[in-house]
């Protein structure tokens, strides 16, 4: 099949921009339009992944959030609108993004994922891009993603600081376990702490970057790096991460086989 066939015009068209890109092209569009994506969390950093996400032309996003819709998200939870509160938040974000793009398929999860759930979500998906607000889920989602070697992309946003860094699971790179054992225990919330509304839209659209970048196999992606944003002073730093030595989802012992 030529590219020109999966691509139709209206989407040769819609796209056009991206497509100019050299290290996208068609062959790369192609590459978006044949890939399953799923979003944890349609809150702050979920709805800026998600809103570029579908409208860069994921063929299917898969949203993810069994919470609704409050007054004092609006200002930072760009997919949702005055009218959606009381509505469930992915079924709200399906909503938006389906209002810019009808040339893709979007499904709304509105209910929390059981383990047996959350490996059949990682089976059935290219990439997961991690959302969410708590730490549990997200050493759920690394354990989950490396039991299935499903890419993760990870990011968080509090007060005016982002974090991101992606994960392959190849044998030689880190978990998001790896990166968490650094910063301790300490899990604060943007409910506690505050968070500067554009602050999300930063760390969010990172992260569709990088799983559009991972899907069309574009530039050098976070994987084995964090990248840390100081938004007060606008300043953005880069770390090496390495495999721990200690991490108990991706560490063997000498001896041990997958
Ligand atoms: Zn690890």
């Amino acid at each position: 099949m030529s590219f020109e066939e999966i691509l139709s015009d209206q989407e040769m068209s819609r796209y056009t921009r991206q497509i100019l890109l050299p290290s996208m092209d068609i062959e790369g569009q192609e590459k978006l339009k044949q890939s399953k994506v799923a979003v944890i969390g349609a809150g702050g950093l979920g709805c800026a992944a998600a809103q570029y996400l579908g409208a860069a032309g994921i063929g299917e996003l898969t949203i993810i959030d069994f919470d609704e819709v409050e007054l004092s998200n609006l200002q930072r939870q760009v997919l949702h609108q005055q009218h959606n509160i009381g509505d469930n938040k992915a079924l709200s974000a399906k909503a938006s993004i389906e209002a810019n793009n009808s040339e893709i398929k979007v499904t709304a999860i509105t209910h929390k994922l059981n383990a047996n759930e959350l490996i059949d979500l990682c089976n059935s998906h290219d990439i997961i891009v991690d959302c969410c607000d708590n730490l549990a889920t997200r050493v759920e989602l690394n354990q989950r993603c490396y039991d299935t070697k499903t890419p993760l992309v990870s990011g968080a946003a509090i007060r005016m600081e982002g974090i991101i860094s992606c994960f392959d699971y190849a044998d030689d790179t880190p978990c998001y376990n790896c990166l968490s054992q650094l910063f301790g225990e300490q899990q604060l919330s943007c409910m506690e702490a505050g968070v500067l509304s554009p602050v999300v839209g930063i760390v969010g659209a990172i992260q569709a970057t990088e799983t559009i970048k991972l899907l069309a196999n574009i530039g050098t992606t976070l994987v084995g790096r964090v990248m840390l944003c100081d938004i007060a002073h606008m300043s953005f730093r880069e770390m090496k991460l390495a495999k721990s030595d200690s991490c108990k989802v991706c560490h063997l012992a000498a001896g041990e086989t997958r």
